[in-house]
């Protein structure tokens, strides 16, 4: 086998002796023989590759523990897990980005005086929460008010009060009139509120908490927040359009190109919740959103007991069809009773409306 010093070999894969030193302590890349006599390291010529891919790993950004996971795996095993490592990457982005957007959005909107300055807008809006026809007690709450609407699927053995709390936590935006320009403190205000109660609720167990998809409204605007799989969908000019995006194990999964849609809908762990206020856990990161709203929207909010039965394409011609918010909530609960029920199924609708 043709040995090359530190020296040759670094040159020839264009990384520096300190960085193979570096490799070598951290066992992602060992030298073929270290002499017993001086210490000195020597490469064979077949470790270019795999230096090569090294380097190009660093290149990428990936972190040096997984690099060395990568280079353990045969080529295609390596294939795969950096393209799961980039499809964590763009969705950790797309999760940013969106943040980016939010804020942007936000800050904008304060800047520059928006429609509600000449056209008043309203939200016309019905709750519907019910038990379904398979479990014995119903852990979600909904609710709807003039400017908050909520859905929050409790999970655990406290689960009922735990979305009831985060729930009633939100309740107090419906009383008090809003100052201008505080929808950032509103927000974060909104979700400590809400992480408090459960906790309160649900005490320091993590196996009990619930999920929390709410929107807030400012008068020209709805202010999303959402922790967990309940999800909002828009309906706009007839198409419904999915505003949230699942915090689950195989929503990831499907991110990561490890799983299709198809796929995830059976798959046995597809309540696995990634985020959720729990009692236990107070790193949660909410996704926020800022939803210009248009005359004409009509908004839902759904728990997983609704989508987890009917699918996308028969949510919806009923929501377009129903003549009204309480109409279509019905409509809609009715629907997955009709496909069995299994789940707790809560259903929010709202219409933006130009004020009477
Ligand atoms: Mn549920």
């Amino acid at each position: 086998m043709e040995m090359l010093t530190i020296g040759a070999f670094a040159k020839a894969c264009r990384l520096s002796p300190k960085a193979l030193r570096l490799y070598d302590e951290l066992d992602l890349l060992r030298p073929a023989r270290v002499d017993p006599e001086t210490g000195y390291r020597y490469y064979s010529v077949a470790q270019l590759e795999q230096a090569r891919l090294v380097a190009w790993l660093r290149r990428l950004g990936m972190p040096l523990a997984r690099i060395r996971e990568v280079c353990a795996l045969d080529d295609a095993g390596a294939a795969r897990e950096i393209r799961a490592y980039w499809a964590r990457v763009e969705a950790e982005t797309a999760a940013r980005r969106e943040l980016a957007t939010f804020l942007v959005d936000h800050l904008s909107s304060l800047s520059s005086p928006s429609r509600k300055d000449t056209t008043m807008l309203e939200l016309r809006y019905c709750a519907l929460s019910d038990r379904g026809l398979v479990r014995t007690a119903n852990q979600d709450t909904a609710y709807a008010g003039a400017r908050v609407l909520a859905v929050a699927d409790g999970f655990g053995p406290g689960g009922a009060p735990a979305s009831t709390a985060a729930v009633e936590a939100l309740r107090y935006l419906d009383r008090e009139p809003r100052p201008a320009g505080s929808v950032l403190n509103l927000l974060e205000d909104a979700v400590r509120g809400a992480t408090e109660a459960v906790r309160d609720a649900a005490g320091t167990d993590a196996e009990v908490g619930t999920t929390l998809t709410a929107a807030v409204w400012t008068g020209s605007q709805l202010a999303l927040v959402h922790i967990g799989d309940s999800r909002a969908y828009l309906l706009r000019d007839g198409g419904l359009f999915r505003i949230t995006h699942d915090h689950t194990v195989v929503q990831s999964m499907i991110d990561e190109g490890r799983l299709t849609p198809e796929e995830a809908s059976t798959h046995p762990q597809r309540a696995l919740l990634l985020q959720a206020l729990t009692g236990g856990d107070d790193t949660v990161v909410p996704d926020l959103r800022l939803q210009d709203a248009r005359p004409g929207d009509r908004y839902l909010l759904c728990s997983d007991g609704l989508y987890g039965v009917v699918p996308d394409e028969e949510i919806r011609p009923l929501l377009a069809s129903a003549s009204a918010p309480d109409e279509a909530v019905q409509a809609l609960v009715g629907a997955a009773n009709a496909a069995g029920g299994p789940d707790n199924v809560s259903c929010v609708v709202a219409d933006v409306m130009e004020a009477a």
